[in-house]
């Protein structure tokens, strides 16, 4: 096989062993828990547990905890198990809050050389004296407090002596930065919040440039590897490491994953579900892991969409088909073939004797010599798709209409004789003579057909629900367009068949199991499912029909 070319994280990696820079390579993969991991999270996941599995070394799950109002052990669970799911373990499990006590030695230590205060005004005045890119920003009357004040005030700042807002502990460094994430950093800001972890101990909590850097320091991660609009934060990662004179981490930049007809911020994710735009975090047309997982999408797929996907340094738009090219190519793979009628019409053959019933061989899978047959019962009366019907059929119609030969599918050739419609002229009932000798595996059918269809004995059809989804949204880029995003939802993302027809077989349904239900797509077990009520969802169509 050829070698594929190193993307530059690699080079950059594969430079560092042969210089002997570090024993081992050491990645994070750094979530904040406050909602559910979504398909761009997966491309964090598996280039950071990708390249260190790659190169012999490690990677933590390092929960970026310092936001108490926000988070929550719910979503700590939940992406604990997506990326298990995903099929990747971390080495080592920590949480930025675990360093909260560091943390804050670091900040003292760093106002005692001088280089933080502590800052009287509210966030809103520091944001307006910190100026604009073009003209610079303003000390304001507490830059030059002693070091013994600023000592005590941090210590009355953590001790909860002032309310919320009040003051901030910021760096000193330069307000005539072009940069203006070094004109005096926020470190520390007052908050009396509960958090998930450390409940009520703390009422100072470390902005995320302070707490970042210095947790990959802690963990002697070698390579922080983030999205590229942390490009103008890394002057500042690098200042304290220098600073504190502390491990030396580097952090590299590569372009987020995006993609079109869906929006990956988890705030507006959070408000689709809060607002009951879906059904949850998992609901099936989310781009969440959870949403994509109960969708029927395999880790495999979703490992090898991120691998096409590849490493970029600029932001780009990937399209969804991509996504869905890859979950068709694993499950025609592994999916077992069924039949299922979702929109069902009465066939019946008025020459096969009634209460006879032949047991067919259907194949598994034929992708899969292993995969074995499974038995399909046949009878006089059956459910076809009312869309293999035409009355009138056009030129190219290879399917049943009146005089028309076609294959059921295992089964037998039949020909249309003719049909019956109610009052408003659909079509109810449609006869057909069937030809004895032409049984699938058997010789002795000389009629050639163009069609083959797919069908369920009426006497032995189960009933499901099932579930099929469009895109979430209408446009290609809902979070550009103006006014509020959720105007673009596509209020036609969820079509529900309260009862389509399957094989009897289908009764023993597995969650775990993919099916292909022949003609119609690849479906998946819902876990709405209950005894006797199956709930079915749509993983993707068999071939790619979104029309632009
Ligand atoms: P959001 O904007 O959705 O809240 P986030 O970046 O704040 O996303 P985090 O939980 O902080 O979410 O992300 C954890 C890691 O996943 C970070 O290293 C982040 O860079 C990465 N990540 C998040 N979204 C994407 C994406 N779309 N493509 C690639 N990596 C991503
Ligand atoms: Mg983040
Ligand atoms: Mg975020």
């Amino acid at each position: 096989t050829e070698e594929k070319s190193l993307n530059f994280l690699e080079e950059i990696i594969e430079q560092d062993i042969k210089d002997g820079k570090h024993p081992q390579i050491h990645t994070r993969f750094p979530p904040e828990p406050n909602g559910y991991l979504h398909i761009g999270h997966s491309k964090s996941i598996c280039l950071n547990f990708g390249l260190a599995a790659r190169y012999g070394g490690q990677t933590n799950l390092r929960f970026d905890d310092t936001n108490p109002t926000t988070e929550e052990t719910e979503y700590v669970d939940s992406i604990k198990d997506d990326i298990r799911w995903l099929g990747f373990q971390w080495d080592n499990e920590r949480y930025a809050s675990d360093y909260f006590e560091e943390l804050y030695r670091m900040a003292v230590t760093l106002i005692k050389k001088g280089l933080a205060y502590v800052d009287d005004s509210t966030a809103e005045q520091i944001a307006l004296s910190k100026g604009t890119p073009t003209e610079q920003g303003r000390p304001g009357p507490n830059r030059d407090r002693s070091v013994e004040e600023n000592l005590e005030l941090f210590e009355a700042m953590r001790a909860g002596k002032f309310p919320d807002g009040s003051r901030t502990l910021r760096a000193k460094i330069d307000l005539a930065s072009p940069n203006m994430h070094m004109r005096d950093p926020i470190l520390y800001r007052i908050k009396h919040a509960h958090h998930h972890r450390t409940g009520d101990a703390w009422c100072i909590y470390p902005m995320y440039d302070f707490a970042h850097g210095q947790s990959d320091s802690i963990e002697h991660i070698t390579h922080s590897i983030c999205t590229l609009e942390f490009i103008p934060h890394r002057p500042l990662y690098d200042w304290f490491i220098e600073k504190l004179d502390i491990f030396p981490s580097h952090q590299y930049e590569f372009a987020r994953l995006n993609l079109n007809y869906t929006v990956m911020s988890k705030r507006k994710l959070l408000q689709l579900v809060n607002e009951g735009f879906v059904s949850g975090w998992d609901d099936p047309r989310m781009p969440t892991i959870s949403g994509l997982r109960r969708r029927g999408y395999t880790p495999e797929s979703i490992r090898d969409f991120c691998d096409r996907v590849g490493i970029a340094k600029r932001e780009n738009i990937i399209d969804v088909s991509l996504l869905e090219f890859c979950i068709r190519e694993h499950l025609n793979k592994i999916a077992l073939r069924r039949m299922a009628v979702l929109d069902p019409i009465k066939l019946i053959l008025t020459n096969y004797p009634e209460g006879e019933v032949e047991i067919m061989e259907g194949e598994n899978n034929p992708e899969d010599p292993n995969a074995g047959t499974r038995p399909v019962p046949f009878s006089r009366e059956l459910w076809i798709e009312r869309e293999d019907f035409m009355e009138v059929p056009s030129k190219k119609w290879f399917r049943l209409a009146p005089g028309a030969v076609v294959r059921l599918k295992n089964a037998y050739i039949v020909r249309c004789d003719d049909f019956t419609k109610d009052d408003e002229g659909n079509v109810t009932e449609v006869r057909a003579t069937y030809l004895p000798e032409s049984r699938s595996g058997e010789e002795g059918s000389s009629v050639k057909v163009k069609g083959t269809i797919h069908w369920i004995s009426a006497a032995h059809a189960i009933t499901a629900e099932i579930r099929l989804y469009d895109r979430l949204f209408r446009s290609e880029n809902p979070a550009a367009e103006e006014g509020d995003f959720k105007d673009d939802l596509n209020p036609e993302s969820l079509t529900v068949i309260p009862a389509a027809y399957l094989e009897p077989g289908m009764a023993d349904a597995d969650p775990a199991t993919k099916y292909q239900f022949i003609r119609k797509g690849y479906f998946v077990l819902d876990k709405d499912s209950r005894p006797g009520k199956l709930v079915f969802n749509q993983t993707v169509t068999l071939k790619d029909t979104w029309a632009k």
